[in-house]
């Protein structure tokens, strides 16, 4: 079949055409379990009544007007965040790559406001942190830049999770951290508990702003409003998009302290930023979250599954590590294993797999106890099947 759209994706061949909840319906009316979300986008699931219901009636009253003028949603929606993240004030955009733009662009303004004529950043191996050219400057994986190049050369980078080495860094032109609280695209990886503690003692010690990209982790995904939250410390700048709006574009970059007060008045910008169709599909998710108490709801359920696997899949040498928090679960193969999301596909599920190894399952926080099981079951035999061939 031939198509206009441009290739940058290499796609299953599978059409949907409804949702709700875990599930999906294809064009031919197959049903799927989505055991990953839009890459960890629907956290709700799918065609979740309570945000349609907000989309529809917004989409009835005002979609966007731009920021050139006042918007409410906007500003109640920026006070749920601060006081969700303990943060002060929030730009809105649309995507992850743009709150990440948004979080170098801060940093490298703060660097300047202190003298900095160079500012650098200290960024992770193995990091995902968008397509834009800043942002995939910043990214850890070679493949996502090849061809791109010159990159924007402003990043210092360390092996993840160590603080030590952040550490070791001695150059005075280095004016922020960006880390992800745990790597999605990388691998699933979780650092050690001590890692984000340390990075925020060497930021208070050098004046270094901490950065979190929370793109993926963000939104209740974890178990925590945040990932950071995990950690008990607080950063200087946050990025939040995917699950922000439940499959509605909308991303957003959180400051607090000295770093709230760098993007003034025309310093930054978007046109559809923060309108108000994203903003209140976001304040319905939130509402959502809440109400249903998807929160706790995400740390149980990723126990229970983290624990089915481990002890359905435990006679395997063929998988190394089985890992994660919440509903952000990895579980790592000794072998190459992409194939396994075409199979997964045919036997009704879908899934992913990252870092080569890593089947990565991002499944929505409104699954029942029996959807849970049948997740287990169906990747444990997915798993059995492909190491025993
Ligand atoms: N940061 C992280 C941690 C991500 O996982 C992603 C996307 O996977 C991004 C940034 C980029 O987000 P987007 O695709 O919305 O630009």
């Amino acid at each position: 079949m031939s198509s206009q759209v441009m290739p940058t994706y290499a796609r299953l061949p599978v059409v949907f055409e409804r949702g709700e909840g875990p599930w999906l319906w294809s064009t031919d009316g197959t049903r799927y379990f989505d055991a990953i979300s839009g890459i960890a986008v629907c956290n709700l699931g799918h065609a979740h009544p309570a945000v349609a219901a907000a989309i529809c009636d917004q989409a009835g009253k005002l979609v966007h007007t731009s920021n050139l003028y006042g918007i409410a949603l906007q500003e109640q929606l920026a006070a749920e965040l601060c006081r969700l993240g303990g943060m002060d004030n929030a730009f809105f955009c649309n995507s992850g790559a743009e709150a990440n733009e948004a979080a170098l662009k801060l940093a490298r303004r703060h660097g300047h406001g202190r003298g900095i004529a160079h500012p650098k950043v200290v960024v992770m191996e193995n990091s995902f942190h968008g397509r834009t050219l800043f942002t995939l400057s910043a990214t850890g994986n070679t493949k996502v830049q090849e061809s791109f190049e010159p990159l924007v050369d402003s990043f210092i980078r360390v092996p993840y999770g160590n603080a030590e080495a952040v550490a070791a860094i001695d150059d005075a032109s280095v004016v922020a951290v960006l880390v992800e609280p745990i790597q999605g695209e990388g691998g699933v990886r979780v650092p050690p508990a001590e890692f984000l503690p340390a990075l925020r003692q060497l930021c208070d010690q050098r004046g270094w702003l901490l950065m979190l990209d929370e793109v993926q982790t963000g939104m209740a995904r974890t178990g925590a409003w945040f990932g950071f939250q995990h950690a008990g410390i607080q950063p200087d700048v946050m990025t939040l998009a995917k699950a922000l709006g439940n499959g509605v574009p909308i991303g957003a970059c959180l400051a607090r302290g000295a770093a709230a007060d760098v993007l003034t008045a025309g310093r930054h910008g978007s046109t559809f930023g923060g309108n108000p169709l994203a903003c209140r599909a976001a304040l319905s998710v939130i509402e959502t979250l809440q109400r249903q108490n998807l929160i706790a709801r995400a740390a149980f359920l990723g126990q229970r599954l983290l624990n089915g696997f481990r002890s359905a899949l435990a006679d395997h040498p063929q998988v190394l590590d089985i890992r994660g928090r919440g509903l952000l679960i990895g579980i790592e193969l000794d072998r190459p294993c992409a194939e396994l999301t075409q199979r997964a596909l045919a036997a009704g599920y879908l899934i992913n797999v990252t870092a080569e190894r890593t089947i990565r399952l991002l499944p929505p926080l409104i699954l029942t106890d029996e959807e849970v099981q049948h997740l287990i079951e169906g990747v444990a035999r997915l798993v059995n099947d492909f190491t025993a061939a």
